[in-house]
């Protein structure tokens, strides 16, 4: 346990220059220094004594020490060795933390999540983020609800709808398996050392019902990438002029879009995630 305040600058400030540490940029450590934002996010996250969090990337641990006093168990992984060390001895005193010292991409989001996570509550480094995000809920054992900090523009993508410039994978993919919600714009005076972009808190609740069978899943991702990756494309010509296991020729291709309630001139980022999962559904079975 610290006797310091971290959501203290100058406490901070202390800590590192007692530690010999300078932060990594390309580590993405841009340590959280703001107690209103931690009281928001760790209000998202909710966590009630039964619960069994994982934080990716503690830091200075100042999230870490918030989720601990109100979960069951926390898993910890932090890629950086020196911060590892440091949190081994500041937070000896917890039982219930389990820290990792590994990339957490390279330890394996699969296999922590194999081992049960109720929710992920996490102030994400930009370099990793999306994929970090990615690799959780589109996971077969993904957490019931996931409350992190990303870049404003990775947020915005999550939750965006159709119709708007930032509709896209990631958002499609988030929205299939999750309700989604940005919850919290926060200045880059919030961290240090001040990061150039501003962040956000998103809170994403897994879905009570599949939109979609688990069988058809790979199928969803096949199709919902060849298409973005011509967003500007016609949705009945790009269908026509997919991959053989996704080729459609280009009537079935504009009968199929009718089917779904999609014109077959729209693009992609004009079909709503129930469509493309109707799209999915009849591909499979046609
Ligand atoms: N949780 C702390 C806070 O809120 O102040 C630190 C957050 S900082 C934005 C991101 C943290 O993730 C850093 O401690 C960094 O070393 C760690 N990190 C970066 N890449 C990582 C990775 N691939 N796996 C695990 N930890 C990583």
């Amino acid at each position: 346990m610290t006797s310091l305040n971290l959501t203290h600058l100058s406490d901070v400030r202390t800590l590192v220059t007692q530690l010999g540490f300078h932060p990594s940029r390309a580590l993405g450590q841009n340590f959280l220094v703001d107690g209103n934002i931690l009281d928001i996010l760790i209000d998202c996250a909710a966590v009630v004594p039964t619960d069994r969090v994982l934080e990716i990337g503690p830091g200075l641990g100042v999230v870490t020490e918030a989720i601990l006093d109100r979960a069951q168990s926390v898993v910890a992984v932090e890629k950086d060795h020196r911060l590892y060390a440091y949190l081994r001895e500041a937070l000896a005193g917890y039982k219930q933390l389990e820290l990792i010292q590994g990339d957490v991409l390279e330890v394996g989001i699969p296999a922590l999540l194999a081992r049960g996570v109720d929710k992920v509550v996490s102030n994400l480094p930009y370099s990793a983020g999306s994929r970090i995000l990615m690799d959780l809920v589109c996971d077969a054992n993904a957490p019931r609800g996931i409350v992190v900090t990303v870049q404003l523009e990775v947020a915005q993508r999550i939750v965006a709808e159709p119709g708007s410039k930032t509709y896209g994978l990631m958002g499609v993919w988030c929205q299939l398996h999750c309700d989604v919600a940005l919850t919290k714009v926060i200045s880059p005076n919030c961290f240090w050392p001040r990061p150039d972009v501003k962040s956000a808190i998103v809170v994403l609740e897994r879905r009570e019902s599949r939109l979609l069978s688990e069988a058809h899943e790979p199928l969803f991702y096949q199709l919902t990438r060849h298409a973005f990756q011509q967003r500007r494309k016609q949705l009945a010509s790009c269908l026509a002029k997919a991959p053989p296991q996704l080729a459609l020729d280009a009537n079935a291709a504009r009968e199929l879009l009718v089917q779904v309630g999609a014109e077959p001139t729209a693009r992609p980022e004009a079909l709503t995630i129930e469509q493309w999962c109707r799209l999915t559904d009849r591909m499979a079975s046609s």
